[in-house]
């Protein structure tokens, strides 16, 4: 396999590591990478490493940013008495991108999930309940639709029931199954919209 020399060939094992990057692709982009102009090259480089290590979990909702508190939560127009519950970051992107949710989020990073071992204490929900001791009016589950997100889903509905604080679960107007981040924007304004207490 070994046609380039060593460079070449961990590049490639390199970018082949990364997740929906198969083989073929890595070679495109190595050699895509190998041709660009070096300012280009060093840049990218850079922002790869600058992002590693300069991005974190945000103290309030656990979104992934630079700051200490990410600029959803240090947004003062935002209402942060209502939290809505997602799996990851992407699904946190794709109800930003709506522009019609006006609270603010907490990102699990996951979903109970019994099939791969995943517990609830595996995913950030010890911090969401600690969250809850302060002013909250509403918590939204926007957890996916599929076994796992509904399981998560009801498991966090239990958990928060005994507060007193309103439990509201998204509209399954997303397909079952269906991941948010694949969710165009008017289905989850809609799921958003007729979303009903459990
Ligand atoms: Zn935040």
């Amino acid at each position: 396999m070994d046609y380039y020399g060593e460079k070449i060939g961990s590049l490639i094992e390199e970018l082949a590591s990364l997740p929906g990057i198969g083989i073929k692709s890595a070679q495109r982009l190595a050699f895509h990478i190998v041709n660009m102009p070096k300012e280009k090259a060093h840049a990218l480089a850079a922002a790869i490493t600058d992002a590693r290590d300069n991005v974190h979990y945000c103290r309030e909702c656990y979104t992934l940013t630079d700051r200490d508190i990410c600029p959803i939560c240090a947004n003062d127009k935002r209402n942060h008495r209502q939290i809505m519950v997602v799996e990851n970051v992407r699904d946190l992107a794709a109800y930003e991108k709506t522009g019609e949710y006006e609270g603010v989020y907490h990102v699990l990073h996951g979903a109970i999930s019994p099939m791969l071992g995943i517990g609830p204490e595996d995913i950030k929900l010890k911090e969401l309940m600690q969250r809850l001791q302060s002013e909250v009016d509403e918590v939204i589950i926007a957890t996916n639709s599929g076994l796992e997100g509904e399981t998560t889903a009801m498991y966090i509905s239990r958990l928060i029931k005994p507060t007193g604080i309103k439990v509201t679960r998204i509209a399954s107007g997303i397909p079952v199954g269906g991941d948010l981040e694949n969710t165009d924007e008017v289905t989850l304004k809609r799921a958003l919209d007729a979303r009903t207490e459990i």
